[in-house]
């Protein structure tokens, strides 16, 4: 039987630095992350594993001179406040495209409240990396993960649009159109009121297209994520839609021999939060599973 991890799944750039900074500061004592490092649970352990804990948003705040690693997503400047009246050691694990991307809700924030405009921002309401943005709006922006909630938005203000760097590519243009659309129903010109960036991370929004083809190239196809990892519900419907046989787990051992059964090719894929390690382990189990 053929089994072949995809080449392009794996962490992304962004959650390979931020573990790397983890562990080099685990080397000279203890450190715990503000939230799951990553949304897996299997590198969360293996990290916990090397003295590195978590820590959430409540319990910042009743801390006390620690060192604390700020993840990829990124965190809003409230949390960088609490970290300073607590006195922590903040090592700022923070991807530079998201810090870039903050920068850019920042100035246009600035620039809108001259204008009396809006900022507004495609992604998902709750999600780390969005409060992290919002918060450069000082929490203003209006949040829109589909084009119904595109009601909140005032089309007689000029709007500044913005994305969540893992949202999707071909949602986001639809958003961009729908906005331009109403602006015209409005009586406004969206040349002149509207100013679209696409803050799409090219880590990810390649990675459809790809994900789609690998998953048709075989008879079956391992999808490993996280159960809570947004970027992994969305890959793993991708690769369902091309592949009726996909399979969800989490950890090698939701392995079902009888998915393998006269079956001659595997593909095994995963979100841009599944370690490679995990990837591979589960490609040596279905390896078991033939003997
Ligand atoms: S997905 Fe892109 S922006 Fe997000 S952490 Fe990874 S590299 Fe950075």
């Amino acid at each position: 039987m053929e089994i072949v991890i995809d080449p392009d799944a794996g962490f992304c750039f962004g959650v390979t630095r931020a573990i790397r900074m983890a562990e080099d500061a685990a080397k000279k004592g203890p450190v715990a992350s503000l939230g799951d490092i990553v949304h897996n649970p299997e590198e969360v352990q293996r990290l916990k594993n090397k003295g590195i804990g978590s820590v959430t948003h409540t319990e910042l705040p009743k801390m006390q001179d620690e060192t604390v690693l700020l993840r990829a997503h990124g965190e809003p400047p409230s949390t960088y406040e609490t970290a300073r009246l607590c006195g922590l050691n903040l090592i700022d694990a923070t991807c530079p495209i998201v810090s870039g991307v903050q920068k850019k809700i920042k100035k246009a924030y600035k620039e809108s409240l001259a204008a009396q405009g809006q900022i507004v921002i495609y992604g998902k309401p709750g999600h780390p990396e969005t409060i992290g943005l919002r918060g450069q709006t000082e929490n203003t922006a209006i949040i829109i993960s589909e084009p119904t909630d595109l009601d909140a938005v005032n089309y007689n203000q000029p709007l500044w649009l913005f994305a969540q760097t893992t949202m999707q590519p071909a949602k986001f243009s639809m958003i961009a159109d729908e906005i331009r659309n109403r602006f015209i129903q409005a009586g406004q010109n969206p040349d002149k009121m509207l100013r679209v960036y696409n803050t799409l991370c090219h880590y990810v929004s390649g990675r459809e297209e790809k994900i789609r083809e690998f998953a048709r190239r075989f008879d079956v196809v391992i999808f490993v994520s996280g159960a809570n990892s947004s970027n992994g519900k969305f890959l793993y419907s991708c690769c369902k839609e091309e592949n009726p046989k996909t399979y969800f787990v989490t950890h090698a051992n939701e392995l079902k021999k009888e998915w393998f059964s006269k079956v001659s090719s595997v593909g095994i894929s995963g979100a841009t939060s599944t370690p490679r390690w995990l990837l591979e382990e589960v490609k040596r189990q279905i390896r078991e599973m033939e003997i």
